[in-house]
């Protein structure tokens, strides 16, 4: 190792160094991995010499772009052994095209940074509800979910360093400099479609990403209450109008004790369920159309425009991140108080922020289905004495993302222990109902896919020497 070491501090200088402790910090309380080294490149480059040394030394690398990973590992790569290369210092907003709606940014690239750099112009970024300096690609890989929706679908092309260290891109991207006037304006390039291969996989070094942008428009929220017993009800009304159109992605349906609503839940809004839906709102004639509509499919509702002078803050803030401007809103729910989350560690440092570990299963959007989950993941409650949030999140018309979650004092080693076993209970127990997770965490990677002799066939042309992300997602 020492050699490999050596021969990064030649190539980056004090940008190589051994892992300090805080690298194994992680608000979920994941054992630490060992790490040979912490790398932090500023160019591609860099990775692909970064590549070179560790195909020399056969030291497996782990790439992360923020490393805000929360309640899935943060920046934990996982299996021991890799040098974590931190990604977070190539940081350039390559283009911007607000015609054909599109950045092309580096992993670092946060996304307050890209959000400013939209700022007045008339397209923005589909922010999600996690840190402003999280990392667009890193949350893109991740398969994470936004305001407006999977970010993944976001995705038109990449550029990545496979195992081998050969620098590809993906889409149309590939015929950039044969001439012609854009690349970036098409989803899939031509022949099969390899961009989502670098999605929650471990086959190359993300190194610069091009990000489909949104129109900026106004919306409206509508939150809409229901009673335990009407859930199923409920979630087949939302599942109509998303297929028509009325509201937009993500639709969320949380259990009433979510922190995030506090502030708007009081003595006339009880309900067991609320649920946020976004409808648009610049044509004033179709939002009312609209409106008549959702008022007449639930009993109670309440809609909130961005003009409304007494908007309750939860539904300010939601507003807020639809028209593209993130913000620590929900970290600070978390945590009940304002949180730094310009700090690399800011919460896994920080033994007072709560301890937090999620499962996220994929649920078919009919109430039947998340009717059925809901009973289980109570009946997981009710075992193993922890008590979880529950929210569904739409993903499409037909599709949502369970986003379950118990919060724990991690200085406490028996809600540690308690916390981290209903993680894998509940995500084996959902797995065997047929919801299987959309996205999950270092501890808890291992599953079958149906496809894994094909994935393997991939990873060996791709990675030979298995260089690259051990262990995420790819059974190895
Ligand atoms: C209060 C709160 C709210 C949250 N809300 C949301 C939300 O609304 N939506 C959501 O999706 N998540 C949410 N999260 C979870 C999490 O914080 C985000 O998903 C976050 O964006 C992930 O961290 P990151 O952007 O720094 O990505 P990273 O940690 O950098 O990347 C994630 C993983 O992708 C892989 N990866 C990253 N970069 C590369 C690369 N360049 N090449 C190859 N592989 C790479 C790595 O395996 C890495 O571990 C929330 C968390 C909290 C605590």
């Amino acid at each position: 190792m020492d050699g490999a070491l050596g021969e990064w501090r030649e190539l980056l200088g004090e940008r190589a160094t051994v892992a300090p402790d805080a690298y194994g910090r992680n608000l979920t309380e994941f054992a630490a991995r060992s790490l040979t080294a912490v790398l932090r490149p500023t160019s591609r480059e860099e990775v692909q010499a970064i590549v070179a040394v560790a195909a020399r030394h056969r030291v497996p690398l782990y790439p992360v772009s923020a490393g805000r990973n929360w309640g899935l590992g943060s920046r934990l790569p996982v299996r021991d052994g890799c040098a974590l290369v931190d990604l977070g210092l190539m940081n350039r907003i390559l283009a911007v095209d607000e015609e054909l709606h599109y950045a092309v940014v580096e992993p670092g690239v946060t996304q307050r940074q890209l959000a400013d750099a939209l700022a007045g112009g008339p397209c923005m970024l589909n922010v999600t509800g996690s840190a402003e300096h999280t990392s667009v690609v890193g949350n893109t890989l991740e398969r994470g979910v936004g305001m407006l929706g999977l970010r993944t679908r976001d995705l038109r092309a990449l550029e990545a360093v496979l195992g081998t260290g050969e620098v590809v891109r993906t889409g149309h991207w590939a015929a950039e400099g044969s001439g012609g006037p854009d690349w970036h304006h098409h989803p899939d390039g031509l022949g099969p479609d390899v961009t989502g291969l670098f999605a929650q996989s471990a086959f190359g070094i993300v190194t610069a990403a091009v990000i489909g942008l949104h129109p900026r428009q106004e919306y409206e929220l509508a939150l809409v209450n229901a009673p335990d017993d009407g859930l199923a009800g409920h979630v087949d009304a939302l599942r109509r109008l998303r297929q028509m159109d009325a509201f937009v992605d993500r639709i969320e349906v949380n259990s009433a004790d979510d922190p995030r609503l506090i502030g708007i839940r009081d003595e006339a809004r009880t309900a067991a369920w609320a649920t946020w839906a976004a409808v648009r709102a610049s044509e004033k004639a179709v939002l009312a159309a609209w409106k008549d509509r959702i008022a007449a499919a639930f009993g109670d509702v309440e809609f909130f425009g961005a003009a409304d002078p007494s908007l309750p803050e939860p539904a300010r803030t939601r507003l807020r991140k639809l028209s593209g401007e993130p913000g620590d809103e929900y970290v600070d729910a978390m945590a009940g108080r304002p949180v730094d989350t310009r700090r690399a560690f800011a919460l896994d440092d920080d033994p007072a922020f709560p301890g937090f570990v999620c499962a996220l299963p994929a649920v078919p959007f009919a109430g039947a289905h998340v009717t059925a989950i809901v009973a289980a993941a109570r009946r997981i409650d009710a075992d193993t004495g922890v008590h979880t949030h529950l929210t569904f999140n739409s993903v499409s018309a037909h599709s949502m993302e369970g986003f379950f979650r118990v919060m724990f004092d991690r200085a406490d080693p028996a809600q540690v222990a308690t916390a981290h076993a209903w993680s894998a209970r509940a995500q084996r127990e959902f797995a065997a109902l047929g919801y299987r997770p959309m996205r999950t965490g270092v501890d808890t990677m291992a599953y079958a896919n149906g496809h894994t002799a094909m994935l393997r066939a991939i990873k060996h042309a791709l990675d030979p020497a298995s260089l690259m992300s051990p262990g995420r997602y790819i059974a190895s």
